[in-house]
């Protein structure tokens, strides 16, 4: 059976996708655009974009108090989203998700509301080698503030963690886990379910940063066994400036507030405030309302391909990518480990990543450049940058054709 038949039986039709995202109709310098950097930023379906657009158009109100039509009918909008993100990362209750601007914010919430009152000089905190800055730099800032140390889990020449090295670095010091659970600059799929037993095994709570996990694979929270789950709106084919924190409601119930504000209080005096129930203690202000209908426009959409028919189509592609990619003379991947979801870095012989990537861009390949706001795993490979090209439900083979002949031209060009 041809790969074509066979993701049409699995109930995965790239080409129907692809008719769903307007933008992928457009041109870049003449040429139909490749998108390779859905893993900085996914584009949008018609149905996130009309979701939004309807909201503005029919509900528009600030949410929770009004009396108001527009004002409840925004409130269901912005509610009814909350409850379908939470079912699709298969969470006990609607309750227990947090809205936020993105991974960035929550792992900053967990940060300074769970983690900050719970330190003491000389505690740790445990990352790994290959994390997104997001969750590295409030870590540092925590460590600043009370005395905790910094300890990270390395990774191997392919890019994966060192599990060994993981077993040896828990101790009855460490407060928290930070773990990516796919890495955006080199792939990597971490064994989550198998690194939260490990650490629950001493009482440490587990932070997974799912940024890159969300847009490619089914989540289930319950079965992952984390204690937080921090994940980003925009990377899952929804808007920019709106995300989510997963953490069960004991820990939520608590946990300090994170802000002080409208929305996070039941009463306020001057003399004493009372604060709201988790999610709302910890989404103080007017939120990013037509954000959340998109997001909840964008799980819809995800659920209605398949994630599962989206992790099979992906693979393929990933596997087809890599095979076609290392044909080119002179191209190195970073980042091979056994388990990849579609992130391909790499080099081309010694040409600077930003040479490629604009050359490439003149063939209407959008590709990122750069350390991908993970530094310490790019220095890992003795390098300050490199390409990644990212794969989103809407590549195609053809497109990978397109990619592999630029790269080709890009090489000949510093010959
Ligand atoms: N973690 C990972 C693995 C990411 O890829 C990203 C985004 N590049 C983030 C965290 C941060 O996400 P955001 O900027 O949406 O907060």
């Amino acid at each position: 059976m041809s790969n074509v038949a066979k993701h049409l039986e699995g109930g995965f039709d790239v080409e129907r996708v692809r008719a769903d995202f307007p933008i992928l109709q457009r041109t870049v310098h003449n040429k139909p655009l490749a998108y390779f950097d859905t893993a900085a930023s996914a584009q949008r379906p018609l149905a996130v974009i009309e979701a939004t657009d309807r909201f503005y158009r029919q509900h528009n109100a600030n949410i929770h108090r009004g009396v108001h039509t527009l004002s409840q009918e925004a409130t269901e909008a912005y509610e009814g989203a909350r409850d379908r993100v939470a079912s699709f990362i298969n969470a006990p209750s609607r309750d227990e998700l947090v809205f936020t601007r993105g991974t960035t914010e929550s792992i900053n919430l967990v940060a300074q509301a769970y983690l900050r009152p719970r330190l003491e000089p000389g505690d740790q905190i445990l990352i790994s080698h290959m994390e997104h800055h997001s969750n590295i730099v409030p870590w540092q800032i925590l460590c600043e503030q009370t005395g905790a140390e910094l300890k990270v889990i390395p990774i191997n020449e392919r890019g994966e963690l060192d599990m060994e090295a993981f077993a040896g670095l828990l101790n009855e010091r460490v407060r928290l886990l930070g773990i990516v659970h796919v890495s955006n600059a080199l792939g990597t799929i971490n064994p989550v379910a198998e690194i939260c037993r490990a650490a629950h095994a001493l009482d440490i709570p587990v932070l997974v940063d799912g940024a890159q996990a969300m847009p490619h694979q089914s989540v289930d929270v319950q079965a992952l066994g984390c204690d937080f789950y921090c994940f980003s709106g925009h990377k899952m084919y929804g808007p920019t400036g709106i995300g989510g924190l997963w953490a069960p409601l004991e820990t939520l119930n608590d946990m300090d507030p994170y802000q002080g504000g409208g929305e996070m209080i039941k009463t306020v005096t001057f003399e004493e405030t009372v604060y709201n129930d988790p999610p709302g203690k910890f989404e103080a202000g007017t939120p990013n309302i037509a954000g959340g209908v998109g997001l909840g426009a964008a799980v819809d959409y995800l659920a209605s391909l398949g994630m599962d028919n989206i992790a099979g189509y992906e693979s393929d592609l990933l596997a087809y990518a890599t095979e076609k990619l290392s044909s080119i003379d002179g191209l190195r991947i970073v980042g091979t480990a056994a388990r990849k979801a579609g992130v391909i870095s790499f080099m081309l012989g010694d040409i600077h990543p930003n040479d490629i990537g604009t050359i490439i861009d003149h063939y209407g390949v959008a590709i990122r450049t750069g350390h991908h706001c993970a530094m310490p795993a790019i220095r890992h490979f003795g390098l300050p940058a490199t390409c990644r090209a990212s794969l989103g439900i809407y590549n195609t083979r053809h497109e990978v054709d397109v990619l592999h002949d630029a790269l080709l031209a890009a090489g000949r060009m510093f010959n």
